[in-house]
């Protein structure tokens, strides 16, 4: 799946208590970050609330001619420093108010890495699973119509999320340039490269987890060579960084998949063992040693990168945990709870707002591209992403080091400053 999201509540699960809504967990993220800046309060007023909420019904006929009524949202937050820009996805769980928290959390993420973009997100409450195709492609294009008024290549840019793919992504931009009697491949990113997609965005998040966890590796003065490394989900992100990593000399001692994990503490040949989506056993198939998920992630190695789930690491299960490093490859896979016992236990956590932005980073490549009618080489994809994800790690871990916070904190901050000046350059209309 080819997606730029989080999951639901990123960052929330309190673990004992009730699990706190997406929308909850972000505005207390922005008031965690506002804290530490002197930012003028009524920007951060604005910022707790999201600039537009379109709400649908989205008649969808079914293959034996019934009609089912589905709802649908687009959570717009804040475009401040650019279009609109985050997934839709097609799940049973989404809500207005888990759309709205997600926005918040695109915009963030955006901003982090600098990119000329907001915030959004949308989905239809529905399974997926239970549509066939050509129901999933009319559930898609009436979608697409409905938000027409406030979707568009200079307002707000669409892509796949959960439950949507780069298919559903090139019905999208059909239905859309039909309507506008233009093709418009910039109204959405995640498309198939034929129809002006991008080259490396698939690999793209999983690039900039190894990005990441190489330059995390430096910092604490343990070389990415001959570090050992564990990753749970050897699926679209966490295949892809396993497999760069490798190849830049670290051992990936253990992979899983939902079946199970496989460790070798001489490392395992990850170029060779096929992505979950390839092969769904390959994990438990291979070479390495049968353990189990639980096994993986207490495992005693340099770095973990959980690129599975959210909420993988919780206050159940952190104090097992006996990597030096942790860098989120997923969306929220670290919980409040989990991250406070790891900070009391010096076990740092690079937050996943900084590791998987690959993904959004290389659809704004794709926007670009689609705008210029010019398509980007894979090598100068993959050049101008690790020259982006060196600019926000080195603005983050500047941050880091000034404030004495922790590295979610300053990632935080860095985006925070960024939407709050550009608020206060543009000023309030009228
Ligand atoms: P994927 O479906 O390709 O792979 C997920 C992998 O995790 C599979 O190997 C699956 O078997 C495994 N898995 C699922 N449930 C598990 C469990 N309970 N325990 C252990 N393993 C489990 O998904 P993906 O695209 O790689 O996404 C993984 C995470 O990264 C998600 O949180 C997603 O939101 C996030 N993310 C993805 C992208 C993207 O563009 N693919 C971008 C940013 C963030």
């Amino acid at each position: 799946m080819a997606s730029e999201s989080t999951r639901s509540g990123e960052g929330a699960g309190t673990d004992r208590s009730a699990p706190v809504s997406a929308l909850e967990t972000a505005r207390r993220q922005l008031e965690h970050a506002a804290a530490e800046l002197d930012l003028d309060p009524n920007v951060v007023e604005r910022l707790k609330h999201p600039a537009r909420v379109q709400r649908v019904s989205i008649p969808l006929e079914r293959d034996d001619g019934t009609v089912e009524v589905l709802e649908g949202y687009r959570a717009q937050h804040d475009d401040v420093r650019g279009p609109f820009k985050g997934g839709i996805r097609f799940h049973p769980d989404v809500s207005e108010a888990e759309c709205i928290g997600l926005a918040m959390w695109m915009t963030w993420k955006t901003a982090v890495m600098d990119l000329p973009l907001g915030g959004a997100k949308g989905g239809v409450v529905v399974n997926p699973k239970d549509l066939s195709e050509n129901e999933r492609e009319r559930l898609t294009r009436r979608f697409a119509e409905e938000l027409r008024d406030i979707v568009g290549p200079n307002t707000d840019v669409p892509a796949p999320d959960m439950g949507t793919d780069p298919q559903t992504m090139a019905w999208f931009m059909d239905a859309y340039s039909v309507q506008q009697g233009e093709t418009t491949p910039g109204v959405v990113t995640g498309k198939p490269p034929e129809i002006g997609g991008s080259y490396g965005r698939e690999e793209a998040p999983g690039y900039s987890v190894a990005i990441v966890v190489r330059e995390a590796c430096k910092y604490y003065d343990r070389p990415v060579e001959g570090a050992t490394i564990a990753v749970q989900g050897f699926g679209s992100v966490g295949a892809n960084a396993a497999r760069l990593l490798e190849s830049w000399g670290a051992d990936i001692v253990a992979v899983s998949d939902v079946n199970g994990a496989a460790y070798d503490p001489e490392g395992l040949a990850v170029q060779e063992i096929p992505a979950h989506d390839e092969t769904p056993e390959a994990v438990t198939d291979s070479d390495g040693d049968a353990i189990t998920n639980e096994e993986l992630l207490e495992l005693d190695v340099d770095v973990l990168t959980p690129c599975a789930v959210g909420n993988a690491i919780t206050g159940a299960n952190a104090s097992d945990i006996q990597a030096d490093l942790v860098v989120e490859g997923a969306n929220g896979p670290v919980t409040f709870a989990a991250e406070s016992i790891l900070q009391q236990r010096r076990i740092p956590v690079v937050p996943d707002i900084l590791a998987n932005a690959g993904g959004v980073t290389v659809s704004y490549f794709e926007w670009l591209q689609d705008i210029n009618r010019r398509k980007w080489s894979r090598e100068r994809v993959n050049e101008e992403l690790e020259a982006e994800m060196m600019a926000a790690w080195e603005s983050i871990r500047d941050e880091y080091e000034r404030r004495d916070v922790s590295w979610r904190t300053a990632a935080y901050i860095v985006a925070l400053s960024r939407v709050a000046r550009a608020h206060e350059l543009r000023g309030l209309w009228p």
